[in-house]
């Protein structure tokens, strides 16, 4: 209890003057640019959290939100988004749709439901895609009771990790990706300096831990990283099934000493 009142009182001096509220005499950090507990170093950005986790936060870039407009968008072969949206909830149609905008290192949430009418097995079933910067894909799937290659299920990065569990819901009930997302730095001579990097949460489970990509996601090969992989858009995977998206947000990323 000695210890609380004292914490409480030291709170409180520091509230009444803001005095010095850290220390200069401390060793410098590894950075070189601040002192442990420097009271210099800029304080974060206050950022008003949604009412939920899945609410997209005030300083959110929302893809899709309450209205029926999918102007974020584009047919990755040219002109405007055709794909439906109603009541904020659009459906795949033909083509791929990717944001008009480009990222890099970002902070996605994605929200998704396959057909509540099973049709199709394996890869046939509820296929879809999230593909960050456009070309890695985290693989949309009814993954409900529906084996598949293990780096072709939901969440999978897909053919190249699985999930570490299948965090899936039924099909037709709506299911959330949070994606935490480096984008690759390669050199000037197009050597790659760092790959790309995903940690993602499907419904709330860690299904990927900081790990690397090995170049961008394809179907039955493996494709190097290119120059051209350092930013891109966010895009959405039309194979054939009506698969359901809506409430889609994010939030661009600064490395923490930008
Ligand atoms: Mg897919």
């Amino acid at each position: 209890m000695k210890f609380v009142v004292l914490a409480v009182a030291a709170g409180t001096l520091a509230a009444a003057q803001q005095p010095n509220l850290g220390y200069t005499d401390t060793p410098m950090q590894p950075n070189g640019k601040w002192h442990i507990h420097d009271p210099a170093r800029p304080q974060p950005k206050v950022v008003p959290p949604g009412a939920n986790a899945a609410a997209p936060p005030a300083d959110a870039i929302v893809l899709i939100g309450a209205r029926d407009d999918l102007g974020a968008w584009e047919q990755r072969e040219g002109g405007p988004a055709t794909w439906k949206i109603a009541n904020g909830v659009a459906e795949t149609g033909k083509g791929i749709i990717q944001t008009k905008q480009q990222f890099s290192d970002f902070q996605l949430h994605v929200e998704f439901a396959t057909p509540s009418v099973v049709k199709g097995d394996s890869q046939d079933r509820g296929n879809s895609g999230v593909f960050l910067l456009g070309a890695f894909e985290i693989q949309v799937l009814d993954s409900y009771r529906n084996p598949t290659y293990a780096d072709g299920g939901a969440a999978a990065m897909y053919g190249q990790f699985p999930p570490l569990v299948n965090a899936s819901r039924p099909p037709g009930e709506w299911q959330t990706y949070d994606i935490v997302f480096t984008a690759p730095r390669m050199t000037a001579a197009g050597d790659v300096e760092k790959p790309a990097v995903v940690t993602v949460l499907h419904n709330g489970i860690v299904v990927h831990n900081a790990t690397p990509f090995w170049g961008a996601t394809a179907h039955r090969q493996i494709n190097p990283y290119t120059p051209s992989l350092v930013k891109g858009p966010i895009a959405l995977q039309d194979h054939g099934n009506p698969v359901r998206y809506r409430n889609i947000w994010i939030r661009p990323l600064q490395p923490d000493d930008a």
